[in-house]
């Protein structure tokens, strides 16, 4: 009887085999000629085997002079039926696997995109890589591992089986009896050698242990005087190893010998049954060679389907792994309104934002309202809720209670596209792709931007200023295989880039403060020009690169506690301002150091 859980990982196994067969649909024909191709060369197999009868029996018994001029040719005709059957199947199989390999990738590909950005939160980008190399590789592998063993080794065992019993049926009941047995007996032996290795490996690990230890901690050794008693221990474990290397040993020494033996008392046994005419019915000199022969060429794909479980699971494992990322949903699409160009109002309308129940609000009651064209300035210590708060914007997330609004709708109702044509964002931590600083600055949506178009923007960005020295200038590869930028330059091209995209709101996280002061200053410039004409928010580390914002907001555990002008802030002498004393005192300080 089967367990239920066992059932329940049989109907899994079964939706994920026949998930992965509808990826073959497109090459069913290439499919099925590596089918045709493992029935040949299984038939070749037998075809090899009948050939031996037939020399042994027409050449050395009967002395046919005629038949024997033909032997070479026949032994050489099969094995080139059976070479280009092999080289068919496995070639086919292949063909089939990487095309699968690839639609796969394509589509996980596609998934990674399509992602929500809570998904990347959740996940290492390690394991969702693995998932696009490692366990795609894996699954295809397995798959055609056990679509093979079950094709060409089934049908070779099946035709040599067949051959065996019309050449002798008594004889042939007979193996199928001891064969099993001696099979067991094997299957034991090697159980046992994978049982001592494991326990080899435990104790081997032991023996560093112990080293490591004392190496660690010679001072304390020394000291106590503990030469003796870690000498001690270590004969221990040192004497356990080599107690446990010596069963090994045994078992291997004796393995050799008793699966000779084994098979020696198989082949006796069938030489001695093979040899009574009452017990076999009678045999031919070539029968019985070619009867030894099947069974001997049978080993190979009998061990291959007895270990089919193994990659069988492996398979099962890796395709349940991608089905469950490629069933993760994607992306809300949002509503079908649409937006040419918004006017950039914004609005906070009771936002809560939570990023997992366990760990709490990380945005409480947000009230907020931004006119279109405003500058405004968020400040607060780090882990306030800042980047948060404006990550709902382009809607990386969906507040958890209330909404955000842009010219006085929901952001949820605009189509996700139109949405995040309206936003530009410009981050501490600039990712540049591989490619060149044109590419980069024109990217995505504005790939298709004009030269002049974009070398404006280079030019605003103060980017221009060191392409100039690059003997490619704008052309200039970065990224990977490029140069490097450094982190000021690559500010500056993300910079030119939220120019060219020329979107109505705009966003600068704590874009500059990886930057001294010296070259923030000169990108403040860049800034000043990227802020015209739109609704801006400003996320700053340093207090004094905010200071002629229209409005100010102090946030606070995810709290709005304070908003003014910088000069009613300092009025008011309250979080901001204590803000801004704790930094002027660490910039003296540093200036004192200095
Ligand atoms: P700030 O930008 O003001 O430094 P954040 O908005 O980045 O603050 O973070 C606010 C809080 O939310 C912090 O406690 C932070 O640990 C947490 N947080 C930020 N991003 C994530 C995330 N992707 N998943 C879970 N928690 C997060
Ligand atoms: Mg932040």
């Amino acid at each position: 009887m089967k367990t239920s859980a066992e059932q329940v990982q049989i109907d899994e196994a079964g939706k994920v085999y026949r998930r992965l067969w509808s990826y073959s649909g497109a090459y069913r024909a290439v499919f099925a000629a590596a089918i045709l191709a493992m029935a040949v060369y299984a038939g070749s197999q037998t075809g090899f085997v009948y050939i031996t009868k037939l020399v042994t029996d027409q050449s050395f018994v009967e002395k046919d002079m005629q038949f024997i001029r033909w032997v070479p040719f026949m032994i050489l005709g099969v094995f080139f039926i059976r070479g280009i059957a092999d080289y068919v199947a496995t070639y086919s199989m292949s063909w089939v696997g990487r095309q699968v390999i690839k639609r796969m990738r394509e589509q996980v590909f596609a998934k990674f995109l399509a992602l929500p950005t809570r998904f990347y939160d959740q996940s290492s980008s390690g394991a969702l890589l693995s998932r696009l190399t490692f366990n795609i590789e894996q699954v295809a592998q397995a798959a055609s591992q056990v679509l093979t063993t079950l094709f060409k080794d089934l049908l070779t065992i099946v035709g040599l089986v067949i051959y065996m019993f019309w050449v002798s049926p008594r004889l042939s009941l007979f193996v199928l009896v001891v064969g099993p047995l001696i099979g067991l007996i094997i299957r034991g032996l090697s159980k046992r050698f994978r049982r001592y290795s494991t326990r080899i490996q435990n104790s081997m690990g032991d023996v560093t242990q112990a080293a490591e230890q004392v190496l660690e901690a010679h001072k304390v050794v020394k000291v106590f005087n503990g030469e003796a008693q870690e000498i001690e221990g270590f004969e221990r474990v040192n004497e356990k190893n080599r107690r446990l290397n010596m069963k090994l040993a045994a078992a291997k020494a004796a393995s050799g010998p008793i699966i000779q033996l084994m098979a020696a008392i198989g082949l006796s046994s069938v030489v001695f049954v093979a040899t009574r005419e009452d017990l076999s019915g009678g045999m031919s000199v070539g029968e019985f060679v070619s009867f030894v022969g099947a069974m001997l060429l049978i080993m190979a794909p009998l061990k291959h389907l007895t270990n089919i479980n193994g990659p069988l699971q492996q398979g099962i494992a890796a395709g349940q792994s991608i089905f469950e990322l490629l069933d993760a949903p994607g992306e809300d699409e949002g509503g079908a309104r649409r937006v040419e160009r918004a006017r950039g109002e914004l609005e906070f309308r009771d936002v809560s934002f939570l990023y997992q129940e366990e760990k709490g609000a990380v945005l409480r009651d947000i009230q907020l309202h931004v006119a279109p064209g405003e500058r405004l300035a968020i400040v607060g210590r780090s882990g306030s809720g800042k980047s948060t708060l404006v990550s709902l914007i382009p809607r990386f997330y969906d507040p958890t209670a209330g909404a955000v609004l842009l010219d006085g709708h929901d952001l949820r109702e605009y189509r996700r596209d139109d949405l995040r044509r309206q936003v530009s964002l410009v981050s501490q931590d600039v990712k540049l792709f591989d490619d060149t600083i044109r590419a980069n600055i024109a990217y995505g949506a504005m790939r298709d931007a004009s030269a002049e178009e974009i070398e404006q923007a280079a030019r605003a960005a103060h980017v221009l200023e060191f392409t100039e020295r690059f003997p490619d200038g704008l052309e200039t590869q970065v990224g990977d295989r490029g140069v490097t930028l450094s982190g000021g330059q690559r500010q500056r091209v993300a910079i030119a880039r939220a120019l060219l995209k020329n979107a109505p709101v705009l966003i600068l996280d704590e874009a500059t403060s990886a930057l001294d002061t010296e070259s923030e200053r000169h990108i403040q410039q860049a800034l000043e020009v990227l802020m015209q004409n739109r609704t801006t928010l400003v996320i700053a580390h340093r207090l004094s690169t905010i200071e002629n914002a229209d409005r100010i907001v102090v946030m606070d555990h995810g709290r709005i506690v304070e908003m003014g002008s910088h000069a009613e802030l300092m009025a008011r002498d309250g979080a901001y301002s204590a803000l801004h004393r704790m930094q002027f005192a660490g910039e003296a300080g540093h200036r004192a150091d200095a």
